[in-house]
């Protein structure tokens, strides 16, 4: 029989989630049971996603070395290099601009914030730190200023010690892991003849076994999946969600627009590519975003779907998405200007142009230094807060129903990285080049890459995109 394609797999994970969580929610929130059942399930569901999401994490820091040694060392070239830098930090920059630029238009037509009820969104706030908030006081007091944030994210770029660095599951540390890996695949290429010769095959064969084991940990994403679904789903009691509908649909409807409009137009006109086909062949990728809300976590998933089945060459993707999937955040960009633009409106306090650019610049920076984990973003708001002079505590207006826009700005921020790998792809020349294997033609892999069909359970043959 016909194995189900992984996204369908990952699509009805979600699905089971959603349907068991939600209407249980809805019968505690009425009182027909009571309402320890659906929040029992969905610490279940957490402990049962929070596994995957181990395992993902395990593979994260070997399968980014590995991959960019073997992408750097692998190819000869230092001159693409800089060229494909180049490209992807302009690409980063202009399109998370883009995405701002969205939001703050969004939040000014449907000013979610003007008449906001005030008192109801306090009390909510009251209610959600009580039961053990992301954003605890301490973080608010440290108040980092954006200067100190960014120069920390330089500082920590450079590893006192790369093992270390690659010891610590923390996000800064993924900065220290890409910068290692750059200059270690930099002078592997320099130091050449037979030691640079064994030094590519090594790392070329360390990451053909970790993008096995990849592959293995991905079968068990529809179980992961379901978990994080059950618990967002069964988590939180739905009034919450009455209170700041509007501010919701502003950030919902923003979001949308980047994801549907601005980077499937840059897919066609930059990258040539068919934008329904190159999501398809990103779904699994997206679908784990989307459940888990890490980047960071859903990394190792996202360099199999960009190789194995969009056919991205290993030397572009192994630069790109370990970088964007730090650094590049177009859905928490637009979600942090909208956030603090609707917390000044509910005060009252309406920014003038010249303040929303001063959000709009700080929410850039900010999505830079946020983590690819759950909450970063919210937790990195503090600093947009901050630079337009608003309380810094007011961010537990919004945190309510966090978990549920984390899980949408995450994906868009996968799909952002995954749409500049693409263009990044295009522009350096990369899918021309010939030091990329010629794709097998029958799975859109290279000869050596492991085959899609092994991870997702499609007969051999079948096109890549399922
Ligand atoms: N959860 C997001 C990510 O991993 C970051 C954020 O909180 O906005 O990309």
């Amino acid at each position: 029989m016909k194995k189900l394609a992984l996204h369908w797999q990952i699509f009805i994970g979600m699905a089971i989630g959603a349907a068991v969580g939600l209407p249980l929610n809805v019968l505690a929130e009425n009182g027909v049971v009571d309402e320890s059942i659906p929040r029992t399930l969905a610490t279940y569901g957490k402990q049962v996603g929070d596994l995957f999401l181990r395992l993902l994490s395990m593979v994260v820091t070997p399968l980014i070395l590995t991959s960019l040694v073997t992408g750097i060392a692998g190819t000869g070239d230092l001159k693409g290099l800089g060229r494909l830098s180049g490209w992807t930090f302009g690409y980063y920059i202009a399109t998370s601009l883009l995405a701002i630029t969205v939001g703050i238009l969004a939040v000014n037509l449907i000013e979610p914030g003007v008449g906001a009820d005030f008192e109801t969104l306090q009390r909510t706030a009251e209610a959600e730190q009580a039961g053990g908030s992301v954003v605890t006081p301490e973080i608010l007091e440290k108040g980092e200023s954006l200067g100190q944030t960014l120069w920390n994210q330089l500082l920590n770029l450079i590893p006192k010690n790369p093992i270390a660095a690659m010891a610590d599951p923390g996000n800064r540390s993924i900065l220290a892991v890409i910068f290692f890996a750059l200059l270690l695949g930099v002078f592997i290429l320099q130091a050449g003849g037979r030691h640079g010769k064994v030094l590519t095959e090594v790392f070329a064969a360390g990451f053909e076994v970790m993008m096995r084991m990849t592959m293995f940990i991905i079968r068990l994403a529809p179980i992961g999946v379901l978990g994080f679904m059950l618990y967002a789903a069964a988590g939180k009691g739905l009034h919450v969600f009455v209170a700041l509908g509007q501010y919701m649909i502003t950030v919902l409807l923003a979001l949308a627009v980047h994801a549907f409009v601005t980077l499937p137009l840059i897919l066609i006109f930059l990258a040539k590519r068919r934008p329904h086909e190159f999501f398809q062949q990103m779904s699994p990728a997206l679908l784990t975003a989307f459940s888990t809300a890490s980047s960071s976590g859903t990394l190792p998933l996202t360099i199999t779907c960009a190789e194995q089945r969009a056919r991205i060459p290993n030397r572009v993707s192994s630069f790109v998405l370990p970088l964007g999937a730090t650094i590049n955040m177009d859905g928490t960009a637009l979600y942090e200007a909208v956030a603090v633009l609707f917390i000044a409106q509910a005060l009252g306090n309406d920014l003038d142009a010249a303040q929303q650019i001063v959000v709009a610049l700080t929410a850039l920076l900010a999505s830079i230094g946020a983590a690819g984990i759950p909450h970063a973003g919210t937790v990195m708001m503090v600093v947009v807060l901050q630079a337009v002079g608003l309380p810094v505590e007011h961010v537990g207006l919004i945190l309510a129903v966090d978990r549920i826009l984390d899980m949408c700005r995450t994906s868009i921020n996968l799909w952002s990285d995954s749409v500049a790998t693409a263009v990044v792809a295009r522009w350096s020349g990369a899918l021309d080049g010939p030091s990329d294997p010629p794709p097998d033609e029958a799975t859109g892999s290279p000869p050596d890459a492991p085959r899609p069909d092994e991870a997702e359970g499609e007969p051999a043959g079948a096109p890549a995109e399922g």
